[in-house]
């Protein structure tokens, strides 16, 4: 078996944490399972409120693979019963005791050390500073785009301006806030699907023109494409890799336009050939075509969060289908953690378990060699992300 317990991890897609205290096995249920909606999901689709429904969401949410093993890892940690109680019971106690100390032996048990985090969730933005002064390991700050966006819509500003404040809000955070990369969820909005001749600044100004006079049509799309192909010429100029996310995501993601095929026109086109674009959570289920991208187009890297841990025994499957394709050098390890530190060491756990297992029947299989396989563990688990965010 390739031995991976001691190797140090960088989460390299995550997002900042928003509750710091104790919680109820009910909230934390709703925090960190996957999927499942919410009691505001159920109520604006015209779902009334009762015990029966919440006991329905949170028996879904509990009745996951994901969520299960969750419990069992935290269990094994806190030495007690894997039931939600028993476990929120040890889990609450631990942070009374101290936050900052007990994400330190928490993330200490599986040696996470270093967080890539999207400063995109949760909104109103925190403050970098707060962030990084309470957590006892390091983060990476990454800028994402749409809530910039979403500013300047609320304006009357016209195009002029708002090109201007775009490019100078992405030029101030990446030079003087700390900011290491940029990050899309075009995905969520209007697709994956975008033509690499959005870049001319015209369409920028005509589809906010039009989106100033109430012509709806397409003029959305046009605008946020426009605004990708500038965040990627903002990323070239400022050395630093863009995000983009593909594939599952909250139920509002664009099931069908989340595809990483749909960048295959985009992330060719010369202008954008030298930019450094991370396939987020490597397109998943659709991550065998974020592997082909990673293999042939030299400037692109594909991580595994979300479907790790999210999609359960699902893990086994993304690294045998990303290995597949993608070179060893291009592959980084993530979880898509947010809202609770306990999703990232779950995920963590599991991903260095499917890893050493998957590295392993590599080995056995003759397709990698014992060295070969330990240097890939090395990579994936830290030193790629390390590279790409020069870290
Ligand atoms: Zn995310």
């Amino acid at each position: 078996m390739i031995e991976v317990a001691h190797l140090p991890v960088v989460d390299v897609h995550a997002h900042p944490f928003l509750n710091r205290g104790a919680v109820t096995a009910e909230e934390f249920t709703d925090l960190t399972a996957f999927g499942g909606g919410s009691r505001a999901y159920l109520e604006a689709g015209g779902v009334a409120w009762s015990d029966e429904v919440r006991d329905e969401l949170q028996r879904g949410k509990r009745n996951t693979l994901y969520f299960k093993r969750m419990i069992l890892d935290l269990a094994q940690f806190f030495g007690v019963e894997p039931d939600v109680d028993t476990v929120l019971a040890a889990r609450n106690a631990a942070v009374a005791a101290g936050y900052t100390e007990y994400v330190s032996r928490l993330y200490g048990d599986v040696r996470l050390d270093t967080l890539v985090f999207d400063f995109g969730i949760p909104l109103p933005m925190l403050e970098v500073a707060a962030v990084r002064a309470e957590l006892p390991v390091e983060v990476v700050p990454v800028f994402r785009i749409e809530p910039l966006i979403a500013d300047l819509l609320k304006t009357d500003i016209g195009w002029a301006e708002f090109q201007r404040r775009y490019d100078d809000s992405i030029a101030d955070a990446l030079t003087n806030q700390g900011f290491k990369g940029v990050k899309s969820i075009i995905a969520y909005r209007t697709g994956l699907d975008l033509s690499p001749l959005s870049r001319t600044p015209d369409q920028g100004l005509q589809a906010l023109d039009a989106i100033r006079r109430g012509l709806g049509g397409g003029s959305m799309k046009l605008l946020r494409d426009h605004l990708l192909c500038r965040a990627l010429d903002l990323c070239l100029e400022h050395d630093v890799p863009m995000q983009i996310h593909t594939g599952m995501g909250d139920f509002e993601v664009n099931l069908v336009l989340c595809r990483p095929a749909y960048l295959m026109d985009l992330l060719r086109f010369p202008a954008y050939r030298a930019c450094r674009v991370l396939l987020v959570h490597a397109g998943y289920p659709y991550h065998r075509e974020a592997a082909y991208m990673a293999n042939v187009l030299p400037r692109v890297w594909c991580d595994l969060s979300e479907g790790i841990p999210f999609a359960g025994n699902a893990a086994w499957d993304i690294l045998r289908g990303v290995l597949a394709m993608a070179p060893l050098t291009k592959i980084c390890y993530g979880s898509d953690g947010y809202t609770l530190p306990e999703i990232n060491y779950t995920s963590a756990k599991l991903g260095k378990q499917a890893l050493a297992s998957v590295l392993t029947e590599l080995v056995n299989d003759g397709m990698l060699s014992q060295c070969d396989a330990e240097t890939a563990a090395g990579l994936i688990l830290s030193g790629n992300a390390r590279d790409l965010y020069r870290i």
